[in-house]
């Protein structure tokens, strides 16, 4: 499945930022196994949590891996680990979604600031000729009820995300700002071309126990019970992390490859994964068993959830979305069924104890 022939490949050098996270650990798996050599880039390269997966793949594999210290915030943090590299892939950005209080400093800085610092670096680096972004649908859209604004109710790349600000949906935004941003220092010069990778939400296996990545923590909730009382009518676009993964090298790799992808398996409701859940995993876990109604969200989600605003609440629940998937096709991406994605996800969390066996 989305195996990469590109000839030669195995002699590159990449550059991955944010190595550590979820996303990251299966790109640099797959780039390994093909015998690149990848420089990875971390915040603390002696944190074992961040790090101990990536060296024992590296073990294991053709490739080699080199790891370099960056924070996205540090200006020509990044200048040192891109030598040499004929590839970046910039996947490095906070994606927490609660527990902060200052949303400009937790999320649309380091996006932003930490996009440009890494694109200077690319600037001044002779060797680099691609760079693959990991955008998001974030950027393509804030709200589900965006979505009644376009007639073919169908998201698609040539859509962009004009509703979020720093103060509503302020991940969105800081997707949204990031990748803009790419795309005007890209179409400023003609040595590098830019390719971007806009996954709807990631779900299946993570490589490591140390992401703080929301894909995972909203898994965990729904095993260990704290949506047990129900979930709201909210509607998602999921796709596996190795299908994003596999579609960035392919973005990196395919010489034809250009502009956004969008990649989504399929669009669910919280209800509908967590009766995936429940089929595979009987009632041994407390996933919840029905859709709270709206109006109750409405009154009593800010209350229980400080992150989730009334109004996040009257523009999303009750919405559906759609995405067009096809360019991500085109690139080679092939999409294993959604059910596979969660269950394996699932049994991943439950050897890792993230979620207690009953
Ligand atoms: P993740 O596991 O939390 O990874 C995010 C990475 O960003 C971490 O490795 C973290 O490194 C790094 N980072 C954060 N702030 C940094 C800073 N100031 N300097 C340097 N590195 C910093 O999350 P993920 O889900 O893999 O997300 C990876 C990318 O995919 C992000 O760009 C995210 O927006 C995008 N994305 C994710 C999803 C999804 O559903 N998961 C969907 C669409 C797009 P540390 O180890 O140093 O903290």
């Amino acid at each position: 499945m989305n195996q990469v022939t590109q000839p030669g490949l195995g002699r590159s050098t990449v550059l991955v930022t944010g190595a550590s996270g979820y996303i990251a650990g299966w790109i640099i798996q797959y780039l390994l196994e093909e015998g690149c050599t990848v420089h990875a880039t971390v915040r603390d390269p002696n944190k074992a949590s961040s790090v101990g997966h990536l060296l024992k793949m590296a073990e294991n594999s053709p490739g080699t891996l080199k790891l370099f210290k960056a924070d996205l915030l540090d200006k020509g943090a990044f200048t040192a680990a891109m030598e040499g590299c004929d590839i970046v892939m910039h996947t490095a950005s906070p994606f927490v979604l609660e527990g902060f209080t200052d949303a400009n400093e937790a999320l649309v800085r380091p996006a932003l600031e930490g996009t440009r610092n890494v694109l200077e670096s690319v600037n001044a680096c002779p060797s680099v000729r691609r760079v693959v972004l990991t955008s998001s649908v974030a950027a393509i859209y804030g709200d589900n009820c965006d979505i009644e604004k376009i007639p073919s109710r169908t998201f698609t790349e040539d859509h962009w995300n004009t509703t979020s600000t720093v103060d509503h949906n302020p991940y969105q935004f800081s997707k949204t700002v990031a990748e803009q941003e790419a795309w005007k220092m890209q179409q400023a010069q003609s040595r590098w071309d830019l390719v971007t990778i806009n996954p709807a939400m990631v779900y299946g296996p993570s490589l490591t126990k140390g992401s703080q990545s929301a894909s995972i923590d909203t898994l965990v909730k729904m095993g260990d019970g704290r949506l047990r009382t129900g979930v709201p009518k909210l509607t998602y676009g999921v796709v596996d992390v190795r299908e994003v993964a596999r579609a960035h090298v392919l973005a990196a790799f395919k010489p034809e490859a250009s502009g956004r992808h969008i990649l989504n398996a399929g669009e669910l409701t919280m209800l509908q994964i967590a009766k995936i859940l429940r089929g595979k995993f009987g009632k041994r876990y407390p996933f919840p068993t029905m859709e709270v109604p709206t109006f109750a969200v409405w009154a009593f989600g800010p209350l229980f959830d400080r992150s989730v605003s009334r109004d996040f609440i009257k523009k999303n629940v009750g919405y559906p979305v759609h995405f067009d998937n096809n360019r991500s096709k085109a690139l080679g991406v092939r999409y294993r069924p959604v059910e596979e994605t969660f269950t394996e996800h699932f049994q991943q969390i439950l050897d890792d104890w993230l979620v207690k066996t009953r």
